[in-house]
């Protein structure tokens, strides 16, 4: 972090802070909605350089992200609705997260992965719907 900002500990930065975690709630939810519609696929897959998909279909070379609102700037319920002393301080790391986002996502489809990124929003509001964007994506290129 190179700005001179400095971060005012509070409780709900406190774990909100920590890194990205792996097999958070809506990532496993949708690969069990995806497994239910017969695909396989193996998680945590490094696609490029730099930069590895929550899962991916090996066989249609798929990479699905699944993006949580909050970290990686969802415009219904990204930073820009975060309040508190930090408010700043996190739009600035969210917009560092949504251009790697943007990096990755090139990066991958440049290595012949076709990219799938999905809210965890999408997969609370309808899982189905969201497992259903990863299988458009398979007859896409299938
Ligand atoms: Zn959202």
């Amino acid at each position: 972090m190179s700005s001179d900002r400095q971060w005012i500990s509070t409780r709900e930065g406190a774990h909100l802070r920590a890194r990205r975690v792996r097999d958070t709630q809506p990532e496993v939810t949708l690969r069990s909605a995806v497994h239910r519609c017969g695909l396989r696929f193996r998680v945590h897959r490094t696609v490029a350089s730099r930069t590895t998909a929550d899962f991916v279909l090996p066989r249609y070379r798929i990479a699905v992200f699944v993006d949580g609102c909050f970290w990686h700037g969802c415009p219904d319920h990204g930073a820009r609705h975060f309040r508190g002393p930090n408010a700043a301080l996190w739009k600035e790391k969210i917009a560092t997260n949504v251009a790697r986002d943007e990096r990755n996502t090139m990066a991958a489809g440049a290595a012949g992965w076709t990219v799938v990124r999905i809210w965890e929003c999408e997969i609370r509001a309808n899982v189905d719907a969201a497992a259903h964007r990863v299988l458009d994506a398979v007859s896409r290129v299938a």
